[in-house]
């Protein structure tokens, strides 16, 4: 019987931790502030953003929020950032990606400060985790490092394939199995008989954007799957990148959608933020 990892439970565990972490803080005289900013009114976005509120409400982290109209320029974006970086009481800033297509997403990232950047999207922190130095990490391989190993799964020696080489997943992804000891194989669009190299995997994570792409021909016997695709079907439901039903007699263990990986990204966000006053 396949072990279904459970992301909502491990998500909860983690808020329950941080929530101690920022009441003893806050006994301390000290407050973490994360400046949340969305540019126009992307639907996806709200719901994300208001989320992200909500946990840092649940945590005890105060948000602050910008709302910023669609036609906001790059340069005012830029200037606001600039300015929440030299404001020392707020420790995170978080933009809310995707932007508006006449602003420059990489100019913002750069924008803001590395100690602040709660995303961990920053080339500072991205360089810093492939040399193995402290800081932030992306939210979603970071919450599925945690799913792993508050699950009991040993990463260490393990073939681990990742699908998918996105700065966001794919990249900090195979970074993460790796600096876990993992043996790591990065799969992408142009990798010649993918489903070679999957069936080696011990690991398999599949961060692709293709609903139910990964079926039982893909998986070697006893897998640990990870599935990271997010997908809204016809029929209203969720799915993930993997054929759940096709592969579920196949895995040791997996993780489903909804309830796997989604709520860990919300919780390493809220870890991230929590880690952003020490800096
Ligand atoms: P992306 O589109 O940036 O990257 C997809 C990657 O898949 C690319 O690197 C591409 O090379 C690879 N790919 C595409 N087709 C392939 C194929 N046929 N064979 C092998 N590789 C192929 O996507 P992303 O931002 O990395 O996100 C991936 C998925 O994860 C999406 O469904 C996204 O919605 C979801 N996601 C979920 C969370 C979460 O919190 N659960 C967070 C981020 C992304």
């Amino acid at each position: 019987m396949a072990k279904i990892i459970d992301g909502k439970k491990i998500s909860v565990q983690i808020k329950e931790e941080l929530k101690e972490k920022v009441a003893k803080l806050k006994r301390d005289g000290k407050e973490i502030t994360l400046a949340v900013i969305q540019v126009g009114n992307d639907e996806a976005s709200t719901v994300y953003v208001g989320n992200k509120k909500k946990a840092c409400e649940y945590i005890g982290i105060h948000s602050l929020s910008y709302e910023l109209s669609e036609e906001t320029t790059q340069d005012k974006l830029l200037e606001l950032i600039e300015e929440l970086n030299q404001k020392e009481e707020v420790h995170g800033i978080l933009v809310q990606l995707p932007l508006p297509k006449h602003i420059d997403e990489n100019a913002v990232i750069h924008a803001i400060s590395p100690k602040k950047d709660v995303d961990g999207f920053h080339p500072q922190n991205v360089g810093a985790l492939s040399i193995g130095e402290s800081g932030f990490v992306s939210c979603t391989p970071a919450g599925i490092i945690q799913l792993l190993k508050r699950s009991g799964i040993e990463i260490a020696g393990k073939h681990c394939v990742v699908i998918g080489r996105s700065n966001i997943v794919g990249k900090p992804m195979a970074m993460l199995l790796l600096r876990e000891n993992g043996t790591v194989t990065v799969c992408h669009s142009k990798t010649k008989d993918l489903a070679k190299l999957t069936k080696q995997a011990d690991i398999l994570v599949a961060a692709i954007g293709k609903p139910k792409f990964i079926t039982k021909e893909y998986i070697k016997e006893g897998a640990v799957v990870i599935d990271v695709g997010i997908h809204r079907m016809e029929n209203k439901k969720l799915c993930g990148d993997v054929d759940y039903d096709d592969v579920i007699d196949k895995v040791s263990a997996i993780t489903p959608v909804p309830g796997g990986v989604g709520p860990m990204t919300i919780a390493m966000l809220m870890y991230n933020c929590v880690e952003s006053i020490s800096l």
